[in-house]
Parts: structure tokens; C-alpha cells; sequence
């Protein structure tokens, strides 16, 4: 796998784009008053520049990350805000370890739960290496978690795996689920 620097930084001044779109949305939403922001989003959604189940999948993600299911204690190892869980191997038990779960980072979201940049994300790699473009949530969860390793650590480190922390696995199959889910495999 050869992974150009020329795709690389277009990945990044994407992402760059992505992150100023953002948080100019974000300043400038959060001028608006309540109505105002209602008929922006019926507005939108009827002209098909947005989807109401996507709003409605973002504030169910807001909610499921706020707190564990009531049935599911904490454990010990978590010292964070986010769904942290016994994972299947004891190696895969990692959190982010901060106050402020990182899966609630406004970054975050774009990265590993943005649709349209996950999407981009397997487009880039998929050219790269003259694969078959593949949107499947499996796709979708791979690609969360190689862009949360990226933005972290800045480079993939083959032959050297890092761990995605519980809480941001966790977040990303409540947003992609699948049936089943394979542990962490070692290099
Ligand atoms: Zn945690
Ligand atoms: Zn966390």
C-alpha cells in the first residue's frame, strides 16, 4: 500500500475545509434565535441539502454518548464521559481518558461520524489502491476509525496498531451497527 503525500495533503486541506465549515456553522447558528433555526432546518431539509434523520441520528449519537445504558456499569479502567464498555479482548479496553469524552469532540464528529467525509475517506484509499468503492457500514466503521487514528497520531502506523480507544468504538457502532464485531486483530 503507498500511500502519496500528494493525496495525503488533499486529504488534509479537506479535512481543513471540512473542520472551517464547520465551526463557521456552528458561530454562526449559534447567533440565530429558536425560530430562525427552525426554518433554516425545514428549509433545508425540503430542498434536500439535508436529511431530517440525519439531525435526527445526530441528537440520538448526542444522547447515547451523553451516558451508559442504565444496565451497564463503568468500567474501572474508564476515567471518561463516554460509553466506555468491557470490550472483547483485554487489550481493546482503552479510554480516551479525559473529562470531556474526545468522542464528543466537535472534530470528532466530522471525522469519524460525518457520512460525506467517511464516504470521502474510503473514496481517497479506494482510489489509491484501485479498489471497489465500498459504503457498508463496515466500510463506514473502518473508515471512523482509521480517520480518528489519522487526526490523533497523524499517520496509520502499519506493523504498529493502535488501539481506538471503547468510547469512540462504541460511538461508531451505535451510529454504523452491525450484528457482529470482530476484536482487535494483531498485526
Ligand atoms: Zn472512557
Ligand atoms: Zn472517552
Amino acid at each position: 500500500m503507498f500511500f502519496s503525500y500528494s493525496s495525503f495533503s488533499l486529504v488534509l486541506k479537506y479535512r481543513k475545509f471540512r473542520l472551517l465549515i464547520y465551526s463557521y456553522s456552528q458561530e454562526y447558528l449559534g447567533s440565530l434565535g429558536r425560530e430562525q433555526l427552525i426554518a433554516i432546518i425545514v428549509e433545508s431539509t425540503a430542498h434536500g441539502n439535508g436529511s431530517l434523520q440525519y439531525i435526527k441520528d445526530t441528537m440520538a449519537v448526542t444522547e447515547d454518548t451523553n451516558s451508559l445504558p442504565a444496565d451497564q456499569e463503568r468500567p474501572s479502567w474508564c476515567k471518561c464521559s463516554g460509553p466506555c464498555a468491557t470490550m472483547l479482548s483485554s487489550i481493546e479496553n482503552k479510554c480516551c481518558k479525559k473529562t470531556v469524552c474526545i468522542a464528543k469532540d466537535p472534530q470528532f464528529k466530522i471525522i469519524g461520524l460525518n457520512k460525506t467525509h467517511l464516504e470521502m475517506h474510503i473514496r481517497s484509499w479506494a482510489d489509491m489502491r484501485a479498489e471497489n468503492l465500498d459504503f457498508s457500514f463496515s466500510k463506514l466503521r473502518w473508515a471512523a476509525y482509521s480517520g480518528y487514528i489519522l487526526w490523533q497520531f497523524g499517520k496509520l502506523g502499519k506493523g504498529n496498531r493502535k488501539v481506538v480507544p471503547s468510547c469512540i468504538v462504541n460511538t461508531v457502532r451505535m451510529r454504523y451497527p452491525s450484528d457482529a464485531y470482530t476484536g482487535f486483530r494483531e498485526s
